[in-house]
């Protein structure tokens, strides 16, 4: 983010992933919730079930947690004062075709819940494949990548280089992948094997022992989603978004109940489909990352049909996985909420996911719809993408940044936020900044910027490019000596004024010409400057942006330069909101296909670590086109150590900034863009 921070936030979807990212923005911002459905928490879904003894709080989506690896959410919930209590957690299989029924962390009873299975060879067999699997795996894991995501071999590869039974898959492998990941067990293989290991293994279940002790929330996990809704400022159930656009100055957000508001940033934390299908204009890196992250359907039933269960009793376990006898991709798991809620009830209810020919209608309390990410080595390749499809404004949220659970929502809501330059308040300090926009000391430097352009029309055309820009100061200019003619030299004949002044002397005399001292009594104001220098003999800044500051660092003015291929320049004075938005009229032809009719929005808050500029042109006849140029700033100063390796990364930026423009000129031409008649132009204070 620059160095404003967002004072209206939007957060769409109020699963974890965007109670979460709410959460922690109604810390300093105006929060507005967005939900599709009539109810808030998404997968935190809590059930009232009325019975004679009282109302029982069942969760049928997110049911237990760990102190040891969720910590964003016991952060979270420990700031709500959320209380939790121990749960158990057990697995069982059941294989109807075979009738072997067994569940390992019940112990021997659960190993061997009748007799006959000591007479199981295959059974036995399997049982010592099991450490040898745990072991196989950590091996696996203590060498090679450092980066999980990378190695694309599937479970199925790891288990064939193995030597592991068709036993051992059938009764363990995929009941595991499927009961913990709710997928469809022919799928569980296709896991990519070192991003499973790596999350079995930080889970303790690489092990026969070390798992860590689960737990659940007190009263259903209804209970924190209700606390995070009171501490937002508004919360709009039933409201689906259905456009999410960035502006130059916010993001418009649109709902099918015909409401469209602009915020400073929004948080889109819904699932990546659907996250996909919002975006007004995707870049090319959001259509590739989101849509390359599946999500599988899978419907649970709330019930208390205990036909489900194993038949035997020993190896009735709190997960219960089935396959039954005609069943080809179906999963088909059994929470016993009673079991792991520690319900005050004889009765077993039930959550069945897959089942739904399986279960006894008349024992259904209420039918759900749920959505589970899946994992292919295509979608883990995707998700080491996600970090390229923020931008400054917009940022994404949800379980899918990670490996699908709660902590990984959590977790990613509160990146999210802090992409967004929101930072988690301690509890204590909470709400006392909120409305107040920050404004860090800005920093010299070079950025690495990217630089967008969209059409909307008479046709839809996006164009984006990766260079830097330098942010400089200048009273003190980087000076390259004899290597500046290929490292860049700011020069004054390439900005407004008179070329045998300096900048700045040109930048205070077109102040001063608008009614504004850069200097004043309290002493020597200050400008900073985003530009390409000149370099390899050639300077081309389609926009500088000048923000000046007076003596004690407050802005007074900033001026928005606007060059045309043409060599034609004109300064804007404008005088931005505390959020650095501002409108100006437009003066000069800038670019063959519109003329000089409409207004600019811009966006231009004074930089910090990251920088932000946009223009938005509407024109008199309703069209709009967008240009952004953001980027972070690399690490060290305009001058000092290492500037000089800086600048030669930025050097070609102007240059070939130039052809891409042209090179894009020619390609819309070649559309039959109407070109528009280009008028003489006033040079402004030249
Ligand atoms: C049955 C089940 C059991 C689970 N058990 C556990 C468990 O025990 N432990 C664990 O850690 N994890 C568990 N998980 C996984 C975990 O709970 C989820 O992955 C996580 O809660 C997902 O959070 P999310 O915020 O990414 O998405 P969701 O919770 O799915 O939230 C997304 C929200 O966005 C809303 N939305 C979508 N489109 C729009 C739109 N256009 N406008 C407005 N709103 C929109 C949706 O209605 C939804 O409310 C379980 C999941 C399920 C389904």
């Amino acid at each position: 983010m620059g160095s404003t921070t967002p004072a209206r936030v939007a957060v769409v979807g109020s699963g974890v992933a965007g109670l979460t990212a709410a959460y922690v923005a109604a810390g300093t911002a105006r929060v507005t919730l967005y939900e599709a459905d009539d109810r808030l928490g998404g997968h935190a879904d809590t059930h009232r079930v009325e019975t004679a003894t009282g109302t029982l709080a069942i969760d049928t989506g997110f049911i237990v947690h760990n102190q040891r690896t969720y910590p964003t959410l016991l952060r979270l919930f420990a700031e709500l004062g959320v209380q939790t209590q121990d749960s158990e957690m057990s697995m069982s299989i059941r294989d109807d075709a075979s009738g072997l029924e067994w569940a390992g962390a019940l112990g021997r009873r659960g190993l061997f819940p009748t007799r006959a299975h000591l007479a199981r060879p295959a059974y036995l067999r399997m049982l010592t494949e099991i450490p040898r699997f745990h072991r196989r795996a950590r091996a696996l894991l203590a060498t090679g990548e450092a980066d999980p995501a990378s190695d694309g071999t599937t479970l199925r590869a790891f288990l064939d280089a193995g030597g592991f039974s068709g036993d051992f898959r059938r009764h363990f492998m995929e009941p595991v992948v499927a009961a913990v990941w709710s997928c469809d067990p022919e799928l569980a293989l296709d896991y990519p094997a070192r991003y499973l290991f790596t999350f079995l293994q930080h889970h303790g279940m690489l092990a026969i022992f070390g798992s860590p002790p689960w737990r659940t929330v007190t009263g259903g996990s209804g209970t924190y989603v209700e606390r995070v809704a009171a501490r937002l400022h508004e919360v709009r159930t039933g409201t689906k978004v259905t456009s999410v656009a960035e502006t130059p100055t916010g993001v418009e957000v649109t709902d099918g109940n015909g409401g469209v508001e602009t915020y400073d940033a929004v948080v889109v934390a819904t699932h990546p489909g659907q996250a996909l299908a919002m975006l007004a204009d995707p870049t090319p890196a959001q259509r590739e990352v989101l849509g390359a992250m599946p999500y599988s359907p899978n419907t649970a039933l709330l019930h208390t049909d205990a036909s489900l269960l194993p038949h035997a009793r020993n190896a009735r376990a709190s997960w219960n996985f089935r396959r039954p006898e005609a069943a080809r991709g179906h999963v088909t798991v059994t929470y016993d909420l009673t079991r792991l809620q520690r319900l005050p009830t004889e009765t077993h209810y039930l959550v069945t996911l897959g089942g739904e020919h399986l279960v006894d209608p008349a024992t259904v309390i209420d039918r759900m719809e749920y959505e589970h990410p899946l994992y292919t080595p295509a979608s883990v390749a995707a998700q080491r993408r996600l970090p390229e499809i923020a931008t400054d404004r917009l940022a994404f949220a949800g379980a899918y940044h990670g490996w699908g659970f709660h902590e990984d929502g959590a977790r990613s809501g509160a990146a999210a936020a802090a992409r967004l330059g929101l930072t988690w308040q301690p509890s204590g300090d909470r709400g006392a900044s909120a409305q107040r926009p920050e404004t860090p000391e800005p920093a010299t430097g070079v950025y690495a910027t990217t630089i967008r352009h969209t059409r909307r029309t008479p046709f839809r055309r996006s164009f984006e490019n990766h260079s830097h820009t330098w942010l400089v100061d200048l009273d003190d200019l980087p000076q390259h000596g004899p290597l500046a003619p290929v490292l860049g030299r700011f020069e004054a004949r390439d900005h407004l004024g008179d070329p045998h002044r300096t900048i700045r002397e040109n930048v205070a005399t077109f102040l001063a010409k608008h009614g504004v001292a850069l200097d004043g009594p309290a002493g020597r104001g200050r400008v900073l400057m985003a530009a390409h220098p000149r370099a390899f003999g050639y300077c081309f800044n389609p926009i500088s942006v000048f923000w000046c500051l007076d003596a004690t660092g407050d802005r007074i003015a900033t001026v928005v330069e606007v060059h045309n291929t043409y060599g034609d320049r004109h300064a804007y004075l404008v005088k931005p909101d505390p959020q650095g938005r501002a409108r100006v009229g437009k003066a000069m032809y800038v670019s063959p296909f519109h003329g000089t009719d409409g207004s600019y929005d811009l966006a231009v808050p004074v930089p910090g670590d990251r920088l932000h500029v946009a223009v938005s042109l509407h024109t008199d006849d309703g069209a709009t086109f967008s240009a952004s140029l953001t980027g972070a700033r690399l690490p060290g100063g305009a001058t000092g150590p290492g500037s000089r390796r800086r600048a030669l990364r930025a050097a070609p930026a102007a240059l070939r900034g130039s052809l891409l423009i042209r090179a894009h000129g020619l390609r819309l031409w070649a559309r039959r863009l109407p070109v528009r008649q280009r008028p003489q132009h006033h040079q402004e204070g030249v």
